[in-house]
């Protein structure tokens, strides 16, 4: 890292819940900060976490300002399994405790804020956390810096995880709907939407017990950084707003900037480009395998399956959605990995989907199933990829809507219900398959909602119009600008942001700003 760049400009320090979906993104952010300002970032996080995003990181100019810093961490003095420091490795069940267990990072924090300020003279400019870090507040106003919270979801689907949290609504009315504050009468929930933890949450659970203090710690923070864009959820910004009353900046979509732009970097003629030459992660075939089942198939007429890096459905859910994919005659890219109650990182038995199914399936070309792990986003970005069967996590959102591609929502855990609802009601881009891992979907439901979504006209047509227009204000949304008026939205924000954070220090004149 150029040090000179750190004490002569600023420094920005970056805390990251440990989930990959929470470290993709701020990587993302730091890679934006260290090219839209003049500050360097100091990324923070655990041993196992820091060598997974060294492994993603290149060691060309993208990553140059970013400087990696290890928090120290036994996963075995929070009751963990040994070497266990990140969610994709921990059955659900387990995943509280790793949220608790972060608490403990708080010290190692405050030494390396301590340390900066001594080195450089100065606090650092601010601390980026996770909204999960309620605690990180705290420790930045103490030692001099401004404390500023990154959502790694969208406005619309924080405000409801904050809310449903903070207020457990659901808790004082036996309605299967309730409202939820912040939102309008609308926009009401339903108890179908909740995941079993939020469901059965009582103030006393040990995910209450986190998020109850972590997420009302966090409202405290100087502002608000988002990963989503303005224009693709004016309500989730407007509400989140008027809930939060903080300044909050709308910085994303944080996809690569190849995939933003114009025209898809990975069309049928140029297979050989991947975009994830560096994703840390075995893949369960190669890139190019699935690069090439794409493009023996038709524009847009390729259904994509995938439940993010944590997620999986239950063992007789998985044999319908077989059957439903085979009986629909539509091409499919599927990553599967071991229903629930099972290793989710085991052996994939052949008997959990109908008999013959994979040799079928290669024989008529219909289907290509990878274990485990695919290229997401060389998948996204292909042209004959034409809708995501997605759990609906947010960076997969925001992967498949910056490449146009309308989503066959299934809300499996997290915030995804309400990134869900608001994908169906508010931008017409999504169509929910089913919810949840206790849902008894049949193949039969998931062959008709398949031929919807997959349909030129119609529905289909109407959701991939929808889902290009999004892809449209997400481009716009990052567009370079010599001036403000030129300029997108996520990249005033930015400019927005760091006005904010060096305040008045500087008499106004900014002149890395436009
Ligand atoms: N991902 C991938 N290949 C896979 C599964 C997931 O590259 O086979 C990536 C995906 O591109 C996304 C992230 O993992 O960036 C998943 O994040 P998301 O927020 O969608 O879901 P989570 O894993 O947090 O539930």
């Amino acid at each position: 890292m150029d040090d000179s760049k750190s004490q002569s400009h600023g420094h920005i320090v970056m805390l990251p819940f440990m989930a990959h979906g929470h470290l993709i993104p701020f990587l993302a952010l730091a890679r934006r900060i260290c090219r839209q300002t003049p500050f360097a970032v100091t990324l923070a996080t655990t041993t196992l976490n820091l060598r997974y995003l060294r492994s993603t990181m290149s060691l060309d100019d993208d990553d140059s300002g970013i400087r990696l810093h290890e928090l120290p961490f036994r996963s075995s003095d929070h009751g963990l399994p040994p070497d266990t420091e990140n969610s994709e490795n921990l059955p659900l069940s387990q995943i509280a405790t790793l949220l608790h267990s972060s608490v403990s990072l708080a010290a190692p924090v405050e030494c390396l804020i301590s340390n900066i300020t001594a080195e450089e003279g100065r606090p650092p400019l601010c601390v980026i956390s996770d909204a999960f870090f309620g605690w990180s507040v705290d420790v930045a106003r103490r030692l001099g810096t401004k404390s500023i919270a990154f959502t790694t979801g969208g406005a619309y689907g924080t405000l409801a995880y904050l809310s449903m949290w903070l207020h457990l609504p659901h808790r004082s009315t036996d309605a299967e709907e309730f409202s939820v504050p912040g939102f309008p009468e609308r926009c009401r929930l339903h108890r179908s939407q909740l995941h079993r933890f939020i469901r059965e949450a009582d103030a006393t659970d040990q995910w209450s017990k986190f998020f109850q203090v972590q997420l009302k710690l966090i409202l405290a923070s100087d502002g608000w950084l988002c990963n989503s864009v303005e224009e693709i959820e004016p309500l989730g910004f407007d509400l989140l707003r008027k809930y939060l009353k903080l300044p909050i900046w709308a910085i994303g979509p944080l996809v690569p900037p190849d995939m933003l732009q114009k025209s898809s970097p990975i069309s049928p003629n140029s297979k050989s480009k991947s975009l994830q030459k560096h994703t840390g992660k075995a893949f369960g075939v190669s890139p190019e395998k699935c690069l090439d089942f794409l493009s023996s198939h038709n524009p847009n007429s390729v259904l994509y399956i995938s439940f993010g890096s944590q997620n999986t459905v239950s063992p007789s859910q998985m044999m319908q959605l077989a059957i439903g994919l085979e009986s629909s005659g539509k091409p499919f890219l599927w990553v599967i990995r071991p229903p629930l109650g099972f290793d989710i990182k085991g052996e994939f038995q052949p008997g959990w989907l109908p008999p013959g199914f994979e040799d079928r399936l290669t024989r008529s070309k219909q289907g290509l199933l990878v274990r485990n792990w695919a290229p997401q986003l060389d998948i996204l970005s292909h042209s004959s990829t034409g809708a995501f069967l997605s759990h609906c996590g947010w960076n997969s959102t925001m992967e498949s809507l910056s490449q146009g591609v309308p989503i066959m929502g299934w809300p499996l855990a997290a915030e995804q219900a309400y990134n869900a609802k608001m994908m169906v009601e508010e931008m017409g881009v999504c169509v929910e398959l089913t919810r949840g891992v206790e849902s008894q979907i049949e193949a039969e439901e998931v062959k008709r909602v398949i031929e919807t979504v997959m349909e030129e006209e119609g529905k289909g047509g109407e959701m991939r119009q929808r889902a290009t227009a999004v892809m449209e204000q997400m481009r716009q949304a990052v567009k370079e600008g010599s001036d403000d008026d030129d300029k997108g939205s996520s990249l005033k924000a930015i400019d927005e942001f760091v006005r904010t954070i060096l305040g008045d220090s500087t008499n106004g004149t900014f002149p890395f700003l436009q």
